[in-house]
């Protein structure tokens, strides 16, 4: 069946008392049972029935599975954030003792839960040049829980050739776990590059309009561990399952999220195309630009789109600051992937609270704009950004 008609006709688990044709939103915190064998049954496992809605719920179950069937993979959780997408999934796989290796270009609060959360627990984190594949090759060992990174990193927008990464990983078997927020799952096959792993905050391009905050793991079921401590350990021991309304919003989201995305991908090259013309500014950073240092390698793995996100680089601090300050159109924002456009200054807000040498060497700059492109009109767009880039 085709993806999109997949995507819209997932089936119920059991049949609608009314025949509802949306999942209803099953606001409850447990769930009863005919008889103390069922009830035996489903808490260990033996059946998928719900219990308890800090663990299962059919609502976000009903979110799971279409999402298990768009991606092929075999298990899949839904969470209330990204962050406790990573958070659980990397305390499934590490232990005190244990060392995660990934690239120092990491989303802030990864960073930080690496650095500060895990390593407090006595997890260690490798940061190395994932371009580099013999640093890689040289930091991944037979005490390493995973190998992780970013797609495309942001907002340097790096993009690392997942399987020589997996190739590496493999080698020692090790999971190779891939944050793949920044292109949606469903445009492109990350199981076939070699992840393991796929962690998603759904509260980007599959929330719908930015509803929600939400984090998927998308389990392909080459390390059972994963499943095993998910299942009966930390969505019981940590309580950070999805709720059912946010289920509910995220399932909608689904249905549109392919439409969505053309669109504002679309949007997102022609822009980059046009304001490279634009002389007060002086870099435009976007994968699908053919002369981007990164362009060939995500034209290979992500099938032939590049996301909504670009960067630009203006003069200085003070121009990117005015420039944001003259937005009418683009909202000054934080997030990424809603329908509306968004404008931050990475430097300053999201990498705020790190040191300039530590921003220096993680290649955030001052003088980056980070623009996430929504689903206006480009010509609209466009013309915001030129009436706020020059200084009349
Ligand atoms: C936003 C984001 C996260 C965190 O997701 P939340 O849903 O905000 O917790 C993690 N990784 C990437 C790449 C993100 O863009």
């Amino acid at each position: 069946m085709d993806k999109q008609t997949n995507t819209v006709h997932t089936q119920q688990m059991s049949p609608d008392a009314y025949g509802a044709l949306n999942m209803p939103v099953y606001h409850s915190a447990a769930f009863g049972f005919p008889s103390a064998k069922a009830m035996a049954d489903a808490f260990v496992g033996r059946t998928d029935a719900p219990t308890y809605s800090r663990v299962t719920n059919p609502t976000v179950t009903y979110f799971e599975n279409r999402v298990r069937q768009l991606s092929g993979a075999q298990n899949v959780f839904a969470f209330n954030s990204g962050m406790a997408a990573i958070s659980c999934t990397l305390m499934a796989l590490a232990a005190s003792g244990k060392n995660i290796v990934t690239s120092p270009h990491l989303f802030g609060n990864t960073v930080s839960l690496l650095k500060n959360t895990l390593g407090r627990f006595g997890v260690e984190t490798r940061f190395v040049d994932l371009l580099d594949s013999e640093a890689v090759a040289n930091a991944v060992d037979e005490n390493t829980a995973c190998l992780f990174l970013e797609i495309i990193t942001n907002p340097q927008l790096e993009v690392a050739d997942l399987r020589i990464l997996a190739d590496i990983a493999h080698k020692r078997n090790v999971p190779l776990v891939a944050d793949t927020t920044i292109i949606p799952f469903t445009q492109f096959g990350a199981s076939a590059l070699g992840v393991d792993i796929e962690v998603v905050s759904s509260t980007k391009y599959i929330s719908g309009g930015a509803t929600s905050l939400g984090g998927l793991v998308i389990d392909y079921g080459h390390f059972p561990q994963l499943y095993r401590s998910m299942k009966f350990e930390l969505l019981y021991n940590l309580g950070s399952y999805m709720t059912p309304q946010v289920a509910f919003m995220q399932t909608n989201g689904l249905e549109t999220l392919d439409l969505r995305y053309r669109v504002q991908a679309d949007n997102a090259l022609e822009l980059a195309q046009r304001l490279r013309q634009v002389p007060e500014i002086k870099a435009v950073n976007y994968n699908g630009l053919p002369d981007n240092e990164f362009h060939e390698v995500a034209k290979k793995q992500f099938g032939g789109t590049y996301g909504a996100m670009l960067t630009i680089d203006l003069e200085d601090k003070q121009s990117a600051f005015e420039f944001i300050d003259r937005l009418q159109l683009i909202s000054r924002a934080t997030n990424l992937f809603d329908s509306k456009s968004l404008a931050i200054h990475p430097a300053s807000t999201i990498f705020g609270a790190f040191a300039g040498s530590q921003r220096r060497a993680m290649n955030v700059r001052d003088t980056t704009v980070r623009l996430s492109i929504g689903m206006e009109s480009v010509d609209d767009l466009y013309q915001d950004i030129i009436q706020a880039v020059r200084k009349d």
